[in-house]
């Protein structure tokens, strides 16, 4: 297994090529932290490590249940080999509790539990802004089949149920989270990543953010709390 060419730099990892396999490649995760649509920037030290190990972790723990992701092998303490997808361009949202963009857009007041899980579908488009989705956009635009919403849909909500349990036994409440999907060999298959970048998680006990709201926020602590939740993994 020989790493190639870098095809693609995001906001919070690189992704190379593998030279000697075209069906896979690698992801490498930076320290680099975005938020707003990229308005603002910084570093959040050891950040890309959590997010590497924490991913797959989690990807292994999903997979067991019987989950299809992209994980493959863990190389390197930020180096992942995945299986090659091509991104279903939408940005999957579940949401548990009330936060963030929901919050404001409905004026639920933040940590008010859900009275049923909510699912949001946001177009992955960084000019329009991520705008927000409904099956009828996604189908007509043809950003993903009928087939697939339901593939999506009913793999995110088992996810959550995963999740939740899982989360619970160390002691954190899975507030939202963002997921995204890809297509390899005609099968819809998880992706990216699961880690406090792209999860609200809060302490139980304190309701203490343990994500990247303490950026967003300049909470402070931040490193602090991906560090917590990396030691209750047990990583
Ligand atoms: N999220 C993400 N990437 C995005 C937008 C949202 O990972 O581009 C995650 C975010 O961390 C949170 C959940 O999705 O766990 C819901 O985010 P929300 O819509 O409330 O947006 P925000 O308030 O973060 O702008």
């Amino acid at each position: 297994m020989v790493k190639g060419e870098q095809m693609y730099e995001g906001k919070a990892k690189k992704v190379f090529a593998v030279a000697d396999d075209p069906t896979l490649c690698i992801v490498d995760y930076k320290d680099d932290a975005t938020a707003f649509n990229g308005l603002k920037k910084g570093t959040i030290v050891g950040k890309g490590v959590v997010n590497n190990r924490m991913s797959n972790m989690m990807f292994q723990l999903l997979e067991k249940k019987g989950i299809p992701t992209h994980f493959v092998q863990e190389l390197s303490e930020r180096e992942t080999l995945v299986k090659k997808v091509q991104i279903v361009p939408l940005e999957v949202i579940v949401r548990n509790i009330a936060a963030g963009s929901l919050s404001k857009k409905l004026g639920i007041p933040e940590g008010t539990p859900l009275k049923s899980t909510v699912l949001e579908f946001c177009y992955k488009n960084d000019e329009l802004g991520d705008p927000m989705v409904n099956e009828y956009h996604i189908l007509a635009a043809g950003y993903a089949s009928k087939e697939e919403v339901d593939t999506i849909t009913d793999m995110a909500l088992r996810i959550n149920e995963l999740m939740i349990q899982f989360f619970k036994t160390i002691n954190i409440d899975l507030v939202d989270f963002k997921l995204e999907f890809g297509r390899c060999d005609g099968k819809i298959i998880l992706a990216d990543e699961i880690s406090p970048d792209t999860c609200r998680l809060w302490d139980s006990r304190t309701h203490e953010k343990l994500d990247k709201d303490r950026f967003r926020r300049d909470m402070g602590g931040v490193e602090d709390a991906y560090k917590e939740v990396f030691a209750r993994l047990g990583l």
